[in-house]
């Protein structure tokens, strides 16, 4: 087959090792700046050009998206989908798993569970909100935050108020959310493919902080999951419509609750903390799958 892999940048460590497990099953690979894809809307025919040529002869798309490009790299992806071409993640899943609000929304939908939430956009309501969350302490998190960066927790209600208020001074969407203490910091990762969790990480805080990312400090070990965390983990995977996802789950003593979804889940930290070759079984996923015109949702989005 020949793969395109859209990605902003080839020497990724998620990049080199999709290129490194295609070429090793007997793909052929190119990795695709999204950002220098652009596309002639008028025709009949869709058609996308890069550099100057058309790329119009691959059998399949594995999206690598930032969230920085995410309106128009579902633009890129949208319009593969529109020449036939078979996209492991549709422009449509990574669309609405980037929207934290609609996310959270279709997974209650589906009677997933989720740490209490609250959503306002007036000053006037942020002491109901506060209650409708169960009070302090309480997580407030920007909408558009990535990497724990405006994941913020206030461990008073006077506290919350002025956060609550600062932000929507800025004029930026926030969210509300009850604290989980008892995950001490820690939650998992757990890396989905079809209906199957094919890896999972633990990552812990480091001392004195209770945000987890490994762009903050955290640690990744390998985490043995439970059914229900793995039932979970595939249900929000699936009720995004993703078939590669990464679900974050934090332990909870009412179970795991799903934290996030993410659509270009990143590589380095799961293969390492796991041992396992992730790549190669993105690639079999593809070679089991991708058919021409396969896409449910081609330019619906
Ligand atoms: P981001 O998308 O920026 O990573 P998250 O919502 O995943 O933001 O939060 C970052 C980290 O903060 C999580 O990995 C988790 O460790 C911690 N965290 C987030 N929400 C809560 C919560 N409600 N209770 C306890 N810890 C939380």
């Amino acid at each position: 087959m020949k793969i395109a892999i859209l990605s902003r940048g080839p020497r990724l460590y998620s990049t080199r090792r999709l290129v490194e497990a295609a070429k090793a099953r007997g793909h052929e690979t190119k990795v695709i700046d999204t950002l220098r894809c652009y596309m002639n809307m008028a025709t009949a025919k869709p058609s996308i050009n890069y550099r100057g040529n058309p790329l119009d002869d691959f059998d399949a798309v594995i999206p690598r998206i930032g969230a920085s490009i995410t309106f128009y790299g579902a633009a890129v992806v949208r319009q593969f989908e529109m020449m036939g071409v078979y996209s492991v993640n549709e422009s449509v899943a990574i669309s609405r798993s980037r929207d934290k609000l609609r996310s959270m929304q279709l997974l209650a939908r589906r009677d997933i569970g989720l740490p209490v939430t609250g959503f306002a956009h007036t000053a006037d309501d942020i002491p109901d909100l506060i209650n409708m969350v169960g009070g302090a302490p309480l997580v407030v998190k920007l909408l558009e935050g990535t990497q724990g960066v405006g994941v913020v927790l206030c461990e008073t209600r006077k506290a919350a108020e002025s956060v609550i208020e600062a932000f929507f001074g800025i004029d930026v969407n926030i969210m509300v959310q009850e604290y989980i203490a008892e995950a001490g910091g820690a939650d998992v990762r757990c890396f989905v493919i079809g209906d199957r969790v094919v890896a999972a990480m633990r990552r812990q805080a480091q001392p004195g902080e209770f945000r987890s990312n490994l762009h903050r400090g955290g640690s990744a070990s390998v985490a043995r999951i439970s059914p229900a965390e793995r039932r979970t983990a595939v249900a929000a995977a699936r009720a995004m419509g993703l078939n590669v996802a990464g679900i974050d789950l934090i332990r909870s003593n009412h179970g795991p609750l799903v934290l996030e979804v993410n659509s270009s889940p990143g590589l380095e930290g799961i293969e390492e903390a796991s041992g396992i070759d992730v790549a190669s079984l993105v690639v079999e996923f593809i070679e089991r799958n991708a058919r021409r015109s396969r896409t449910r949702t081609r330019g619906s989005g």
